[in-house]
């Protein structure tokens, strides 16, 4: 019988290889090598991954070979040059070792001895946390430098261009392509970027996605990814993407990692995870287009969202605006035999206008007693536009306020924090002084645990503090409700001014300035469009049906409303 130990050596290195150096390939299969001659081993195999993280385990198919041959027999021995190249996870750790020793194998590291003692056991998880903690400092150094590098102008993603550039990479300036320190740069690539102006210009004038797509297949310009057919939805991304108008992002999606993806059956193990917007960082880029067009190109985007298409002569005056109160969803014009009349209802509305059978809300509105209601509300503001004013005006200084109210409840927050602080220390210090004295030291756990729930209570709201949205922009509000009421009276002139306007037309205008509706028994809400342009985002009215009159008005912004009884 053959008692040499029969060895199989395994090694790796991650992505993230430049960062652990001494630790290369053909190092590791040395020091393996050395240490199964050490061990009078016969070598029956080397399985290595290259490129693979640590922090994996069932996609390290180097690893699993190596497993898999201890698991048939086929050795006994796994030898590994040390901890950090086995695994940086500490379940995976675990697990490994597991798998091994239940094939009657074991584990032998190059650098240190883990004897199967208690003792043993322990070293071997202090040196796996250690790297494990390893592991995740790396990585959080690396997104850090990303970050940075971002913030200072820097697009660390350099392996797609938006159309229009070219962000330059470090091989583009070693083939002298680009001068040295324009690496990360947004370069303007004049052969796409004037196409990128067109599609503005073109969508500006008032072309649509389709006929914008329908231009450039017909000048038979190669897509963004190099295809040959062009789609609206194409032309969405190029108008959507801020670098045109000068601003590219980074950190808009962050790379997660779930090994268990592959088993549920997808094709990768990593996904993109969107990020909140307070966390991107903006490059600066050159600009393509001016921001009067990008406003007016956003502005249309905007209003597509909610629109319906179809036969634009059988539309309904607020076809695509008016929204079910119960769900949010479109409601739909019908014309019923009830009464002759024209009505809105939810598009759920009953039990076969569903496929899963769900069923909103069977409720019928009046099409005509809404669309006046809307039309005089309209009417009203665009003839006594100082409800407006004012609800701007409260808003402005809610806002001037708003910031105040935070650092003041921070402000005492910090304090009852430092007093907790103090107030643990003289616990502890009691309770020292109790157990000394011969008292239970459990009679202190009840005090300990309140303190560690208000400390927990205090800290939850500081953090909800921090993540409030950042302040709002100073902005003239005056002229922002100007604005709003000028624009606004200009198309209640236009939809009052002649009486053959057909449904579609009124439908158009209202469009520029309504962006839903939503009814009710006695008030319909009508939420208002403010322009891009400006630090509101909402403008809402409640106006009563019978008679329509304006209770009252609401203007927001994301942070917070105002409110104008
Ligand atoms: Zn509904």
């Amino acid at each position: 019988m053959n008692t040499f130990p029969k060895a199989i050596l395994y090694t790796r290195v991650s992505t993230f290889g430049q960062a652990e150096h001494g630790t290369s390939l053909d190092e590791q299969l040395a020091a393996c090598t050395k240490k199964a001659g050490q061990l009078g081993a016969q070598i029956v195999g080397h399985e290595e991954d290259a490129g693979v993280s640590g922090g994996l385990y069932a996609s390290r198919d180097g690893l699993q070979a190596s497993l898999a041959t201890i698991e048939a027999g086929q050795a006994d021995t796994l030898i590994i040059a040390n901890l950090s190249r086995f695994s940086r996870d500490r379940e995976h750790q675990s697990a490994i070792k597991k798998r091994v020793q239940a094939a009657g194998g074991r584990l032998v590291f190059c650098d240190m001895d883990f004897a199967d003692t208690p003792e043993g056991d322990l070293a071997f998880g202090i040196m796996g946390t250690f790297a494990d903690y390893e592991r995740k400092v790396i990585r959080e150094r690396t997104v850090k430098g990303r970050r940075r590098r971002a913030e200072e102008g820097v697009q660390p993603c350099r392996n797609m261009s938006p159309f229009g550039y070219h962000v330059v990479s470090e091989r583009d300036v070693l083939a002298g392509l680009y001068p040295a320190g324009t690496v990360g740069t947004y370069q303007i690539v004049e052969a796409e970027a004037r196409w990128v102006r067109e599609i503005f210009g073109w969508y500006a004038a008032g072309l649509s996605l389709r006929q914008v797509a329908q231009r450039l297949q017909d000048h038979g310009l190669p897509t963004p990814r190099g295809g040959v057919c062009w789609r609206p939805k194409t032309i969405k991304w190029i108008l959507e993407n801020p670098v045109h108008k000068g601003m590219a992002t980074f950190g808009k999606f962050e790379r997660q990692v779930d090994e268990s993806r592959l088993e549920r059956g997808y094709k990768r193990m990593d996904f993109n995870r969107a990020t909140p917007e307070e966390r991107w960082v903006h490059i600066k880029a050159p600009a393509l287009v001016d921001e009067h067009t990008w406003d007016l190109c956003q502005e249309r985007l905007r209003g597509n969202r909610n629109l319906l298409s179809g036969n634009p002569e059988r539309r309904y005056l607020l076809t695509g605006l008016l929204r079910c109160p119960k769900c949010g969803r479109r409601m739909r014009g019908i014309r019923t035999g009830r009464g002759g009349y024209t009505y809105y209802r939810c598009v759920y509305n009953n039990a076969s206008a569903c496929s899963a059978g769900l069923v909103c809300s069977p409720k019928h509105f009046r099409a005509d007693e809404v669309e006046a209601c809307v039309v005089e509300a309209l009417r009203l503001v665009a003839s006594g536009p100082e409800s407006v004013a004012s609800a701007y005006a409260v808003y402005d200084e809610q806002r001037r306020s708003a910031p105040n109210a935070a650092a003041q409840e921070r402000q005492s927050l910090q304090a009852e924090l430092t007093a907790l602080a103090s107030r643990e220390q003289a616990v502890i210090e009691a309770q020292i002084a109790g157990v000394q004295s011969g008292a239970d030291p459990a009679a202190y756990k009840a005090v300990f645990g309140q303190i560690r729930d208000r400390r927990a209570a205090l800290q939850k709201r500081l953090a909800e503090l921090a993540s409030l949205a950042p302040p709002i922009p100073e902005a003239n509000v005056q002229t922002e409700a100007a604005e709003l009421a000028g624009r606004l009276a200009a198309i209640v002139e236009e939809l009052l001014a002649s009486a053959d306007l057909t449904n579609a037309e009124k439908h158009g205008l209202l469009t520029r300035i309504i962006e839903a509706v939503v009814p009710g028994e006695e008030k319909v809400r009508i939420e208002l469009k403010p322009s891009s342009r400006q630090t509101v985002t909402h403008v809402c009215m409640w106006v009563t049906v019978a008679p329509p009159r304006i209770v009252r008005v609401e203007v927001k912004h994301r942070a917070g409303a105002a409110r104008v009884p």
